[in-house]
């Protein structure tokens, strides 16, 4: 079976992007566009739930937003005033039409969609709880483990079911979900994965990044704030804290790597704070070089940073290729490799006999900066210095980015001058986990308390991980395969 799995092979992650609208007789097209801008976190499949007063209507499709709700006929079946959207880049359970998010259930009290951008940690746990006790589930995806919670409370409110639900799941998570009653919005107490509310006239707005408000003219109103569960219906706005209180700690990699930088993340533009940690790079570890060159598309603030911090200039020394997908989607490491070529391209002309500091964000198994240092050295470099934008990671995300298992990770098996030679670069620098801190407004990490999930780079992960202690992962558990 050709599989999209990404960097990871065994263990559970979702990259996914939610947006959720309640109020708008455009609720259905408004969403496809808030999609459209948060595609970056997810390209496998994308999928809408909207309501009507009377009826939920939903689409979900494998690809992008843009080839499967750009349709008119797709667009008028969304009908009604409020909806949810997910896109997906899933590589918690198989990748089938099943698992398309929004996840969509009848309940004694009425029909329920779901979507989660995050990863639980304890739902393999809860999931063979709830299946000894009866519940049949439909899916692989770690979401439908909240389906199933709902569905057993004992609560009477959409809002005390998903509270009490959540209550009992471990993890990162925001999720958007659609009742009959309205729209529920929640981030998870530590705020691991980012979400914003936005107001469009009096249409209230929730989506993972700030970047989907923009696409539909909405205004930014505020951050969802961790552990907060907002819920918007015909009777207005309403805000509920019913979790215990922990330290916040927005994942920093969405800062670095992950985010689009036009959104605005806790205050802090994303944008700026990748331009910040170039200069931060460029006061830790500059050496003498003619110019500076990012791996686009992803390297580009940073290496715009530091070279304004090292008074060099800036050059597009690699052209990228938009019209192929991103590289670590492809099934086998052999195409992978093909894929960075098909990806990038030295601009000769540029790099000829220079001494070159080259940017990226991270180095995960290393493939991208082999290929990338090789190809500038062919078209003439004479030094290839790397900078990268992030401190080595040495740790496995649980929390819902994708990242391979530990061993396949090159900075949790080098030294850093051992990961310099293997990429063939004159020297290679990563960002200190202090400099990174700076650069997104901190003095410095606080090793008690961290401001931000850093555990890619440090281990230390907050949130329990208690399917990865039991060694238990939600994957594979379904007798049926189905092509995607
Ligand atoms: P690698 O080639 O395995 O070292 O991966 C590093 C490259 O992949 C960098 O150019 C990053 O921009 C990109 N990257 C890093 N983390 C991720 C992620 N979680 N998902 C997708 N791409 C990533």
């Amino acid at each position: 079976m050709l599989t999209t799995q990404p960097f990871d092979d065994d263990h559970p992650h979702e990259e996914c992007g939610v947006f959720g609208i309640f109020g708008h007789p455009d609720a259905g097209a408004l969403t496809a566009l808030g999609l459209h801008a948060l595609q970056h976190r997810g390209q496998e499949a994308a999928g809408i739930v909207a309501y009507d007063g009377e009826q939920f209507h939903a689409h979900r499709a494998m690809g992008h937003v843009g080839e499967n709700f750009s349709s008119k006929d797709v667009i008028e079946r969304l009908k009604g005033h409020s909806a949810i959207g997910h896109v997906r880049y899933a590589t918690t359970g198989e990748v089938a039409m099943r698992n398309v998010q929004p996840l969509f259930a009848d309940f004694e009290f009425g029909g329920l969609a779901i979507c989660h951008n995050g990863n639980l940690t304890n739902s393999y746990k809860l999931r063979q709880q709830l299946v000894r006790r009866g519940s049949l589930f439909q899916s692989t995806s770690d979401t439908e483990v909240i389906v199933h919670l709902i569905a057993t409370s004992l609560k009477l409110t959409v809002e005390d079911r998903m509270t009490d639900a959540l209550r009992q799941v471990q993890g990162a998570y925001s999720l958007a979900a659609l009742s009959q009653e309205g729209l529920v919005a929640v981030r998870d107490p530590y705020g691991v994965r980012p979400l914003v509310l936005g107001k469009l006239g009096d249409a209230w707005i929730v989506s993972s990044e700030s970047c989907a408000l923009d696409i539909i003219g909405a205004d930014f109103v505020r951050d969802v704030e961790p552990g907060e569960i907002l819920m918007a219906g015909p009777h207005g706005l309403r805000s509920s804290k019913p979790f215990d209180r922990v330290k916040k700690r927005l994942c920093i990699f969405e800062h670095i790597y992950f985010a689009r930088p036009d959104s605005v993340m806790d205050g802090i533009s994303v944008y700026d704070a990748r331009k910040r940690i170039g200069a931060e790079l460029a006061r830790e570890s500059h050496v003498p070089a003619d110019i500076v060159i990012p791996v686009p598309d992803s390297g580009v603030p940073a290496a715009l940073g530091y070279a304004v911090e090292a008074k060099l200039p800036f050059e597009l020394g690699i052209i990228r290729n938009h019209y192929v997908g991103r590289t670590f989607i492809e099934p086998t490491d052999q195409i992978r490799n093909l894929g960075v070529k098909l990806k990038h391209n030295a601009n000769r002309a540029h790099i000829q006999g220079k001494r070159i500091i080259l940017v990226d964000d991270s180095i995960v198994r290393g493939t991208t900066s082999t290929k990338i240092v090789s190809m500038l050295r062919q078209a003439g470099a004479r030094e290839v210095h790397m900078r990268i934008s992030s401190p080595p990671t040495t740790n496995s995300c649980f929390y819902g980015i994708a990242t391979p298992e530990r061993s396949k990770l090159l900075a949790s098996n080098m030294s850093i001058e051992e990961m310099g030679k293997y990429i063939g670069a004159d020297s290679l620098a990563f960002i200190t986990i202090d400099g990174l801190y700076r650069a997104v407004g901190e003095t410095k990490r606080d090793p008690k308390e961290p401001q931000f999930c850093d555990a890619c780079f440090t281990g230390d992960y907050a949130i329990p991980l208690a399917d990865h202690d039991a060694g238990k992962v939600l994957t594979q558990l379904s007798l049926l395969t189905e092509s995607a």
